[in-house]
This record gives structure tokens, sequence and C-alpha cells, in this order.
């Protein structure tokens, strides 16, 4: 079931690539590698929107095996009161509960923001053999930007990393969001500065 949609959360379609987003993922589905990782990655962006529309941060992810996308997840910890509820954590377990398997040896996980280390940990115990992401995150990724766990021979021998695909893509979606909710906030105060005046 969908989340309730809050007033201030609410987003109009126009204000979403989505179109655009679905055109990348459609084009590239027979090319080579740097379009093949530009594929999935359109269709991470596109479980993005999905959190966007239920007011949450908009990053999304999708967990590729031999070419197919076997699990999808997108940004959900708000709607499920779980601070665990990253995409990259959801595209996980589904990719795990559908292979039966609570490691992914030969899977490739695409998600539209560097991953945190939380994460990051689960994806070196998932023991997957790439993880590939769009935007970075100077505040919390780990793939390079606070610091990188991956290189980090003690904790990581499984899995590769690489960023900067579609990056643009996915950093103005998150652009838009937060200012968005910026925008709201904004209406809000001026709401309740009228609605004070009124009383007086
Ligand atoms: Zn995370």
């Amino acid at each position: 079931m969908a989340a309730p949609c809050m007033p201030d959360a609410c987003i109009s379609d126009t204000t979403l690539p989505g179109d655009s987003l679905a055109s990348v993922a459609e084009a590239a589905t027979t090319a080579p590698a740097a379009a093949a990782d530009e594929h999935y990655m359109a269709l991470a962006l596109l479980e993005a929107q999905k959190a966007w529309r239920e007011g949450e941060v908009p990053v999304g992810a999708v967990v590729v095996k031999d070419g197919e996308v076997i699990a999808t997840g997108y940004n959900q910890p708000i709607g499920r009161h779980d601070p665990t509820a990253h995409a990259e954590i959801m595209a996980l377990r589904a990719a795990a509960a559908r292979l039966g398997n609570y490691r992914l040896p030969g899977c490739e996980l695409y998600v539209t923001l560097e991953p945190c280390a939380m994460c990051s940990g689960a994806m070196m115990h998932a023991r997957l053999a790439r993880v590939v992401y769009a935007a970075v995150d100077p505040k919390t990724g780990v793939g390079g930007s606070v610091l990188d766990l991956f290189a980090l021979e003690q904790l990581n021998h499984h899995t590769a990393i690489a960023g900067g695909v579609l990056a643009e893509e996915a950093g103005a979606m998150l652009k838009g969001f937060f200012a968005e909710r910026r925008a709201a906030a904004a209406q809000r105060r001026l709401a309740g500065r009228r609605g004070t005046e009124d009383g007086n």
C-alpha cells in the first residue's frame, strides 16, 4: 500500500524527469558496458522517484545478475520507521530473498547516491561483485568522499566500486527534492505568520 501523500511532500509529475529516464533505460538496452551502466542507473533513478513521491529523500537502487535486474529498492526510512531502510538495503534484502542466499556473488548493485557506511558494510557482507553509484555524497559517502571503505583490504576484497554514472541526473533530482522541501517549509512559515496576524 502506498504511504499517505503529505501535502508538502506531493509533487507534480512535471517536476520528475521520468520520461527522459525511461527513454535512457530503453535506448541503452542492447549497448555495451558503459551504456549498460547508464541503463541500470536510469532504472535506479526511476526507483528514486518512488521515494520522492512518498516524501523520502530520492535514492533508488537495483541489483543486477547476469544482465538481469533481480531486485529493486528505494529509500523509505521515514515511512517504514526504520533507520536501515536505505535504498541499497531494501534492494539487497529483495535480491537475497529472490536468490535464497545471504551472499550475492556475481551481482552488481546500482545506486543513485554514494553509499553510506551501513549500506557499504551490508554490500561487503553480501560479497557483491561491484557497486556503481551516481552522485557523490560529501556528508556520508564512504565510496571515497568521507572515506573509502572499499579500499580497505582488511574489510573488503570482494566488491569493486565505481561512481559518476548519471551523476548529473541523480544530483538534479536530489537538488529538486530539497528545493521543494525548503519551499514547502517557507510556505508553512508564511501561513503560520498569516494565521497569527488574523488572530490579532
Ligand atoms: Zn545507506
